[in-house]
């Protein structure tokens, strides 16, 4: 039998892409009870255009885990879902289709997208899924703006809310004036922006006060003025009042501890409101609230002439106001650190509106509990939930005011405001199409009632994805088993702990009880070659596409498994130049094997039939087995990968095929059962070798296994076949042998090249310098060290281990 004189990626790779898709060899069985489930709650991409190598890596390495898994005999769940009720989706399709959602009714426009995103975008989109061998199962779909997670969102909702976990309320809230919309506290982020410190002068009596703000603009909403009460030099003020420069009314001057005696002049103006500490003394004080700025980012009446300006339009013009009117004593600048909204960099305001929130800020404790209760991996990605728990100052607030996403299941009473819930058997609504189900207030008896308008914010549907995923099997056999249970795994990346999957153990935990997985995988991002972050404003995107047409996708794949988990990594293309090194040699490898094996499969050979040399190479295997399976199990892959590789080059390739040439070669000089212990120790070896790169590589392996192995075995895919178990072997001292056998031929090697011989000449006498005990261990490996290294005499004489040519 022959393999091919050449493997080619770029036509076996779509070929067995196909052939997999026809076979349906990656379906999830949802009838089957009796095996084992691994499930994983897969990350749903926003369906735009195409996949970026980022997420070709991070799919990559779970990938390794689902294809071990599957071999390990397990019913794997690997769906696929998209993530489409976010901003960047609705961009798209007003781009694609060139109009605008504030234009259509929610419900049009709803539909608009699922359409575009299911028919048109989705389908190429998967494509480059399966093109890099991503095995899930692609009808096991979702996604998160279909009516299914709709009526799930909105059910998960209405659970909350009967649990006493949501709330309205009208509260600051965090808001970005650019985007019109409140946000919550994960969408945030610091930024260093340059302005100005600003000492203004407050009258009081006679006395000039002086106030260093960075924020005159908000002058209007002053409430109040606090000193430190042991601040000596304002003691006299208390129970005075001044007057705000420019507005001209007065505001009571009062103690706090929260005010710093060491920060500007000791003296602080709380307007409603600047920042957390404004809110903190409004409420302690019992202030009144004033808004000096509406929604939409202008000011308000209270601002007088400033009224409908922009925040940072208003700051200019009360600067020069007061520079003209002499109440601004001195200017400095500083740049300073503000909170500003992620996805624009507007600074962010808090803005008194109603929103409604899920509440956990009681919960801290339990929160950090929540995070032990399944394993991270790396452990050490765990700090970054402790630290965002840590530092929650907010509930959550899931109310955004934009036209797409999933609507509340929420009406009002016009008169009195009682909230009125959808019924759970019409879920998916949109209260502003559906009829409110009573007709009645239960509180006050009004028969009018208003739709809730705002959506529920995206984060609040994607921490569902476990629930979105499970019921799509309501009414299967698996069904029960599913829903009972965490899933077993959650892929992702860093950068999303705070949004993802901390909101995903909320969610889970407070609405079902449950932990949402048993593990947690968190991947590093992939960076350009020079360690900066990809995007396409800055160019420096590298194409996948690009690098599966010139490497092929095992390559590629390689690559991913060659990084060390939750680690960021300046795109190594040496390592995907490695993996087609080790794709090429792999078929080389296998070439040269099948070709010498014949078209019978070997007879199987006991252990202690082999001869040393293969029960060698057979120790290395089980360890190799062993290890790997090790690796797999603690989610390791890259240890894994790393350990068959080195086997394979190493142990395997440079110096087992060597050894075991001579007996095809010279069969003249070997017993029937010396050749017989060559064929099912090259079998079994290759087979395994393919077996435990097939996580990692699986069409490299799935191609030599259908063209070779599968006359022999019975399972119709790679992806089936029994992951290599260990053996139990009794074995003496054959390892330290065949190592002293590699440690020769190697020292003769070098000896040959050092002295420009060819490698097929023979070296008439060797000696070794060595123990007792290592010529014992020699002994028993003679034959294939004189038979690989040319070496006709091998003497042996005491001392220190030295080889001599
Ligand atoms: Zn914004
Ligand atoms: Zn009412």
């Amino acid at each position: 039998m022959e393999l091919p004189k050449k493997y080619k990626p770029n036509e076996s790779e779509p070929k067995l892409q196909k052939f997999w898709e026809e076979n349906k060899i990656f379906a999830f069985n949802s009838e089957d009870t009796d095996r084992e489930i691994y499930s994983i709650d897969t990350p749903p991409p926003t369906v735009s255009g195409k996949m970026h190598l980022g997420h070709a890596f991070s799919n990559s390495q779970q990938d390794f885990i689902a294809r071990y898994k599957r071999m390990k005999g397990f019913n794997v769940l690997q769906p696929f879902g998209t993530d489409d009720n976010g901003l960047p989706t609705k961009l798209l399709i007003e781009k694609l289709k060139k109009i605008r959602a504030v234009d259509m009714n929610r419900d049009e426009f709803r539909k608009l997208c699922l359409d575009t995103i299911n028919n048109e975008l989705k389908p190429s989109y998967t494509n480059d899924w399966k093109r890099l061998g991503i095995s899930c199962d692609f009808n096991v779909n979702y996604s998160t703006i279909d009516s299914h997670s709709r009526k799930i969102s909105q059910k998960s909702f209405i659970d909350l809310y009967k649990k006493g976990r949501e709330y309205r309320q009208e509260a600051p809230a965090m808001f970005c004036p650019k985007c019109r919309t409140a946000i919550s506290q994960v969408e945030c982020e610091d930024a260093d922006i340059k302005s100005h410190f600003n000492d203004i002068i407050f009258k009081c009596e006679d006395q000039d006060l002086i106030i260093a703000t960075t924020r005159p603009e908000l002058l209007p909403a002053c409430v109040a003025i606090f000193y430190h009460p042991n601040d000596e030099k304002y003691k006299k003020l208390k129970g005075k009042k001044a007057k705000v420069p420019l507005f001209d009314f007065e505001v009571p001057i009062l103690e706090d501890i929260r005010a710093d005696p060491e920060k500007g002049t000791g003296l602080v103006m709380c307007c409603t409101f600047g920042d957390q500490t404004d809110m903190e003394w409004q409420k302690a004080h019992k202030l009144p609230i004033k808004e000096a700025f509406g929604s939409d980012g202008k000011m308000t009446e209270i601002a007088g002439k400033y009224k409908g300006m922009k925040i940072l339009d208003a700051r200019k013009e009360i600067i020069k106001d007061m520079k003209e009117s002499k109440l601004l004593l001195k200017q400095e600048d500083i740049v300073h650190s503000v909170n500003v909204h992620e996805r624009c960099g507007t600074s962010v305001e808090y803005i008194n509106s109603k929103q409604w929130f899920i509440k956990y800020l009681d919960l801290k404790e339990d929160l950090r509990k929540w995070g032990q209760e399944f394993k991270w991996h790396p452990s050490f990605m765990k700090n970054r939930y402790d630290n965002w728990v840590e530092g929650l100052a907010w509930d959550w607030c899931i109310s955004r005011q934009i036209e797409f996403g999933i609507p509340f299941p929420v009406w009002y009473c016009k008169k009195c405001d009682e909230v009125i819930l959808a019924n759970e058997k019409d879920l998916p609504v949109d209260p502003e199409i559906d009829k409110c189900p009573v007709t009645e207030c239960p509180e006050c008896g009004c028969r009018e009632f208003i739709p809730e308008t705002d959506v529920i914010n995206t984060w609040a549907t994607s921490s569902l994805t476990p629930t979105l995923v499970k019921e799509l099997f309501k009414g299967k056999p698996v069904y029960e088993k599913l829903v009972n249970s965490p899933m077993d795994l959650r892929p992702q990346a860093h950068d999303i702990i705070t949004f993802w999957l901390f909101n995903t153990v909320v969610k889970s935990k407070l609405q079902f009880n449950i932990i949402p997985w048993k593990n947690a995988m968190i991947s590093g991002w992939m960076l350009d070659p020079k360690g900066k972050k990809m995007s396409k404003s800055k160019g420096n995107v590298i194409e996948l596409q690009m690098l599966v047409d010139k490497y092929g996708a095992d390559a590629l794949r390689y690559m991913a498994a060659s990084c060390t988990l939750g680690e960021d990594l300046a795109f190594p293309e040496k390592d995907v130049v490695t993996g087609q090194k080790t794709v090429t040699k792999l078929w080389n490898a296998s070439k040269f094997v099948i070709m010498n094996l014949g078209d019978k499969k070997p007879e199987q050979i006991a252990f202690n039939k082999l001869t040393n040399i293969d029960k060698w190479l057979m120790i290395k295997l089980n360890k190799i087995i062993k290890n790997t399976t090790i690796h797999f199990e603690n989610y390791h892959y890259f240890k894994a990968k790393h350990e068959v590789d080195n086997f394979f080059w190493n142990t395997f390739c440079d110096y087992y095929l060597e050894i075991v040439k001579d007996r095809f070669f010279n069969p003249d000089n070997y017993s029937k059962e010396e050749i017989a212990s060559a064929n099912w120790t090259l079998y079994k070896t290759l087979f395994d070798i393919h077996k435990l790169f097939s996580p990692i590589m699986p069409f490299i392996t799935e191609e030599i296994y259908q063209l070779y192995f599968k006359n022999f075995e019975d399972e119709k895919s790679i992806a089936f076949c029994n992951w290599p178990a260990e053996e139990k072997i009794e074995h003496e001292n054959l390892e330290s042998s065949g190592d002293l056998a590699v440690k020769m031929i190697s020292a003769a090697r070098k000896y040959k090249s050092e002295n420009q011989m060819s490698l097929k000449e023979e070296l008439a006498k060797v000696t070794i310098s060595c123990t007792n005990k290592e010529k014992e261990l020699i002994a028993v490996v003679e034959k294939d060290i004189k038979a690989t290294a040319k070496i006709t005499n091998i003497l042996f004489k005491g001392g220190d281990f030295e080889i001599k040519f």
